[in-house]
């Protein structure tokens, strides 16, 4: 869970990005958003439709679907993978990098001034401009390698 005070910052975020871009502020739309930014696991669309379902039962997971793109589309979260054909939400927009599990699919941010400033290659230069820089590590999460092991201590 992401703490109460960056929740309140990336509502009041979402709805002057809302009131900016002269998009509805509707029930719906905030609570898909407060899905995606109260979560620290970067949900994918079907998490965050099982997560807001439990407050709005009527909400579709096609409106779902449509509110995600229209939030990225309003700058408001990024998209992290496609892992498995599943994209991922991230609703925080602060500089960060990222553990992602090869397994599960999890996704944590860390923070870390020197990745935030990497030089930028000549090569990317020349693909074009850069807006921002995000490290990401892959690998086994601590649950997932501990079922690995308890897998292969099955099989000894
Ligand atoms: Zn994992
Ligand atoms: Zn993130």
């Amino acid at each position: 869970m992401v703490n109460k005070d960056e929740i309140r910052n990336r509502m009041d975020h979402f709805t002057d990005a809302c009131k900016q871009a002269g998009v509805k502020l509707t029930h719906q739309r905030t609570e898909v958003f407060r899905e995606v930014a109260s979560s620290r696991n970067h949900p994918d669309a079907e998490t965050i439709y099982t997560g807001v379902r439990a407050r709005i039962p009527s909400i579709s997971l096609d409106t779902v679907y449509r509110t995600l793109w229209l939030l990225n589309g309003l700058g408001l979260i990024t998209t992290l993978g496609p892992y498995r054909d599943r994209v991922r939400f991230d609703a925080n927009n602060n500089p960060h990098h990222h553990f992602i599990c090869v397994q599960c699919g999890m996704a944590e941010d860390f923070d870390n001034g020197s990745f935030d400033i990497l030089e930028i290659p000549e090569e990317v230069k020349k693909m074009g401009t850069v807006d921002t820089v995000q490290v990401s590590f892959r690998g086994l999460c601590l649950h997932c390698s501990k079922k690995e092991k308890r897998k292969n201590s099955l099989h000894i």
